[in-house]
């Protein structure tokens, strides 16, 4: 029997695709591309409405091209909206059936078994690498509901992994020969807090560095994204421990206060410009990213204008942009004032455009600085090595160059010469 996994959204979605792809072998099936396989699982994301859209074009091409295989739709999208999938799917699974995957592949084809509230997904988090590096889930939910955001529906509080099972799981990875783990999560900074007792981050990464700090020398440890306001906690271990990459990625969503209140986001525009411009100034090579949503209701004129001026501003090394679209049932699926397509679109365009200068503004400086990478296991489209730096810089290694994807090696960063606007490394 042959099996296939499809995977849409995020880091923890992409674990839990490989959990699920493991599962699977365990019960005998060889895995394989999606054509001409028996059964096929879709694990899909609700993030946004292309996502959404992605999920259902997928399906049909499935359906289309494979008719005779069965056709299981599991995920965020199936938890929140199983009826978007019920025709185009044999079996809708919701979030919490994802870890008992084998003992439903038998249930009567039309079924649809979606809990009504997300539950943890058992151990859908344990050591497993995957690709270049490997994403350690330490943390799943999120209890903040911002008005946008369907993830609180799709998988329900946070509930965080125990201590002693986070830093276990590093060691595995170190054991593994891994050259860089994410520490991954769907609100990553409220990891410890369900805990007893309560812990937060910073006591992880302290803990993490008692325990293995020693033996870090080589691997290195990045953390997904964080909210704002959980930034703080984080720096004093930034500035200490050599393993932590200077990397934050922190979605500030937009620079209108006005917005943030209306998006149900707990910070202003202020806060954000203080504490961007601080870490900084404490660490002038940290890369720090953010993500835009673009044309929230009742986004005006001027408050698209403050979110540029303030990404303009701020020292962003890259920006991650995304137009809003209405979830259901969330709040902002049902407020006045939606913006036009072409307006999101503009203002979409205006940030991708930002974005490239504040990448090309980042690197500008640290041309002919050398720093620790790691060779990424997929060769750029062009054939050459690609690597990725400790402060998250693409770069493509020389075309002769003698390196062996997964190695972390030391590069020297040149000029953007390429066609493709990356930098140039040097080994
Ligand atoms: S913090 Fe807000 S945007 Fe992030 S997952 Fe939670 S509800 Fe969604």
């Amino acid at each position: 029997m042959k099996a296939s996994i499809i995977n849409m959204g995020c880091k923890v979605n992409q674990i839990e695709s490989t959990a699920m792809l493991e599962m699977l072998k365990t019960e005998g099936y060889e895995l394989s591309a999606p054509k001409d396989v028996d059964l096929v699982v879709l694990n899909t994301c609700a993030v946004t409405g292309k996502a959404e859209s992605e999920a259902i074009s997928i399906l049909r091409r499935l359906r289309r091209h494979n008719p005779g295989a069965k056709v299981i739709g599991v995920g965020c999208l199936a938890q929140i909206n199983p009826d978007r999938l019920r025709g185009l799917c044999d079996l809708v699974l919701g979030q919490s059936q994802k870890s008992t995957l084998p003992e439903l592949l038998s249930m009567p084809s039309g079924t649809t078994l979606v809990s009504p509230t997300a539950e943890p997904v058992g151990d859908l988090g344990d050591p497993k690498p995957w690709r270049t590096r490997a994403l350690h889930k330490i943390q799943d939910g999120c209890d903040s509901y911002c008005a946008y955001c369907a993830v609180p529906f799709a998988r329900g509080p946070s509930r965080s992994s125990a201590l002693e099972r986070v830093i276990s799981g590093l060691e595995a990875y170190l054991n593994m020969g891994e050259k860089e783990v994410v520490l991954t999560g769907i609100h990553l900074g409220l990891w410890g807090r369900d805990l007893e007792p309560r812990l937060d981050l910073s006591t992880l990464l302290n803990e993490t560095d008692r325990v293995l700090g020693p033996k870090l020398t080589d691997m290195r440890v990045r953390l997904s994204s964080l909210e704002p306001l959980e930034v703080p906690s984080i720096i004093d271990a930034l500035l200490e421990y050599d393993w932590l990459v200077p990397h934050v990625h922190t979605p500030i969503q937009s620079g209108s206060d006005v917005i943030l209140a209306r998006m149900g986001r707990p910070y202003t525009k202020e806060q954000v410009t203080c504490l961007i411009a601080n870490l900084k100034i404490l660490m002038p090579y940290i890369n720090i990213g953010t993500d835009i949503l673009v044309g929230f209701p009742g986004e005006t004129d001027n408050d698209f204008q403050e979110t540029l001026e303030l990404t303009e501003k701020l020292p962003f090394g890259y920006l991650h942009v995304f137009p809003f679209s209405p979830r259901p049932g969330t709040k902002a699926s049902i407020l006045n004032e939606q913006i036009s397509p072409d307006i999101k679109r503009a203002r979409v365009s205006k940030l991708k455009k930002l974005d490239a200068i504040k990448r090309a503004e980042f690197l500008a400086p640290q041309i002919g600085n050398f720093r620790e990478a790691i060779i990424e296991n997929t060769p750029h489209r062009s054939g050459r090595l690609k690597v990725l730096t400790d402060n998250y810089i693409p770069a493509l290694l020389q075309p002769d160059s003698k390196a062996t994807p997964g190695e972390m090696v030391v590069i020297q960063l040149g000029q953007p010469q390429n066609p493709y606007g990356l930098a140039e490394a040097y080994l």
